[in-house]
């Protein structure tokens, strides 16, 4: 199963993604967390991307392209993945649409998980807390600069898809478990509708 999840930042796609890894077996691609690995490892491409992400912007196209190419090529991506955190522009929907095609593969389903922006900043606002601001770019400068950026590259995204008829929106607003069975039912219906169980 290949499957890209969308939502703002604090929708909860990592959390969501996460609980996918453990039901289906299948591996989580979470371009924020390539790319903080980068900075920590000090690799050219964490040293070009710490200070943008660190303002909340958005990595250039072509690196996370080239990111996430490599990273679907290798073995435990064969059977299949979740993309989380990318394409996060429309260049990245359509690089991605590409690279899947010369390895003859789709995407299974595309899931918006929709959330309201004031509950957006709380539950942001509470994992800067508990986490005792464990990101550099959860300050809540950073979140709204994340959330503009959000409107303005990736909100763009989500009508892409749904103009291809690719898209299901799933209300984000209930608790972990509400939001995780809505998201296994429509993974469900993709199922059938691709003819497997
Ligand atoms: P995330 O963990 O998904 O919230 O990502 C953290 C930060 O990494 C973002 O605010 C961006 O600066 C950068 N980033 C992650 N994924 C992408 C992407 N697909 N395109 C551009 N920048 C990205």
């Amino acid at each position: 199963m290949r499957l890209v999840l969308l939502g703002p930042p604090g929708a909860g796609k990592g959390t969501q993604a996460q609980r996918l890894v453990e039901r289906y077996g299948i591996v989580q691609l979470s371009t924020g967390d390539m790319l903080r690995a980068a900075v920590a490892a000090g690799t050219p491409v964490g040293k070009r991307a710490q200070a943008i992400m660190d303002r909340g912007d958005l990595v250039p196209d072509d690196i996370m392209v080239e990111i996430i190419s490599d990273r679907i090529g290798q073995a435990d991506a064969a059977e299949g993945f979740i993309l989380d955190g990318f394409p996060r522009t429309v260049a990245q929907a359509e690089a991605l649409a590409e690279l899947l095609a010369r390895r003859r593969l789709g995407l299974d389903a595309v899931i918006e998980i929709g959330v309201d922006e004031a509950a957006l900043l709380a539950r942001i606002e509470k994992r800067a807390r508990e986490t005792g601001r464990a990101r550099a770019d959860d300050t809540p400068e950073t979140l709204h600069k994340r959330l503009e950026v959000y409107r303005q590259n990736t909100a763009p995204v989500s009508d892409h898809y749904r103009a291809k008829g690719m898209l299901t929106r799933v209300d984000g607003m209930g608790s972990m478990d509400e939001v995780s069975a809505a998201i296994s039912g429509v993974l469900e219906a993709a199922g059938r509708r691709s003819g497997r169980a």
